[in-house]
């Protein structure tokens, strides 16, 4: 596998956003900073596509389309609705590494052919309802050969989408923690409306199949009650059953062990694209059946816990029961405190070794 990852900032400044709608078959009129071309997402005659060239933006005055060329590409190009793909593929169009000091990709942005999506494609039609019955009513402790299992949600939560550029809460979280906004959005995350998710980040989890199964909501500094606890699963959700991003990270054959959701959540687009797989135990400790899970796939494992008490403590049981499935296993946990989700992605995947 290739290793580049993408850093989203020099791919919006970087980019070539003439060359990316004249892939698409929009050409541009003018020859300024500010141009025009008619906008692929309406029926237009006009043209009323307004496009900066310089800051890599475009507007249309008469759909209301707009944004930045990663969300440009995104709604082009709907089989490439995943940030990570849009970035690799501009990267790949402009001539540019999708990092700075990188080769531009050649054969990991898909070519799929000039599709031109005429509407802009809609966000999935979810029911509101509340994380917690939901999971609750569908939730079940019956085992299915045998083995209890979370069972899958039939819908999706309604939440609202933090959105780079806004001053909220969740915009002052992410941007404490250096996480990237298309990360989140990837990711399915944004803050609950209602019932137990409220004014928490939500994260989607899901199970080994890539089934969503829960929703994890993480304490952004918007609770009235400082009791409640940092991370809230609904109450018939069996964490012990599943490995956050396991579905992905199951396709590596090496696999980073992290305590937290938001490690993966920053790290885990550069890990892939440096050839691992990374996941969340959600704690410090782990199950018979996330080891279960992990020996299925038979990767090799490096742990790589936080740098605090918890973490060491945790990670020396952690490693020494993975290494009793018979998988070769390393312990790689920081210390002094220091924890990987502070860390930025590529001195994270370095310090592993794994660039
Ligand atoms: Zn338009």
């Amino acid at each position: 596998m290739a290793r580049f990852d993408v850093d989203y900032p020099h791919v919006r400044e970087n980019a070539d956003i003439a060359a990316v709608l004249a892939h698409y078959n929009v050409e541009l009129q003018g020859d300024g900073e500010q141009r025009k071309g008619l906008c692929p997402f309406h029926d237009d005659t006009k043209p009323s596509l307004n496009v900066n060239v310089t800051k890599n933006v475009f507007k249309c005055h008469a759909c209301g389309s707009g944004g930045n060329i990663i969300k440009l590409v995104q709604l082009i190009n709907t089989s490439l609705s995943n940030p990570r793909l849009a970035a690799l593929q501009i990267a790949e169009i402009s001539g540019i590494g999708a990092r700075p000091g990188a080769e531009p990709p050649t054969v990991s942005a898909p070519r799929l052919g000039k599709t031109v999506a005429k509407a802009k494609p809609e966000l999935e039609n979810v029911p509101e309802a509340d994380a917690e019955t939901a999971v609750s009513k569908n939730a079940t402790l019956e085992a299915v050969d045998g083995k209890p299992f979370n069972r899958p949600l039939t819908f999706k939560l309604k939440l609202a989408p933090v959105v780079e550029g806004e001053d909220t809460q969740a915009n002052q979280f992410l941007e404490a923690r250096n996480i990237p906004y298309e990360r989140i959005e990837e990711l399915g995350i944004g803050v609950g409306q209602k019932g137990s998710m409220t004014n928490r980040l939500a994260i989607p989890v899901h199970n080994k199949d890539g089934d969503l199964v829960a929703y994890c909501g993480r304490d952004i500094g918007l609770l009235d009650d400082p009791e409640e606890p940092k991370y809230k699963f609904p109450d018939k959700f069996q964490k012990q059953l599943e490995l956050y991003r396991w579905h992905v990270a199951k396709e590596f054959d090496q696999v980073v062990v992290v305590e937290s959701f938001l490690t993966v959540i920053k790290h885990g687009a550069v890990a892939a694209s440096c050839g691992f797989g990374l996941v969340s135990v959600m704690g410090t400790v782990i199950s018979d059946e996330q080891v279960a899970l992990l020996a299925d796939a038979n990767p090799s494992v490096l742990v790589c816990f936080d740098g605090d008490d918890a973490g060491q403590m945790g990670a020396l049981v952690v490693g020494g029961l993975i290494a009793k499935s018979g998988l070769w296993v390393k312990d790689a946990s920081y210390s002094n405190n220091c924890k990987p989700h502070q860390e930025n992605s590529e001195v994270f995947c370095r310090r592993l070794g794994m660039i």
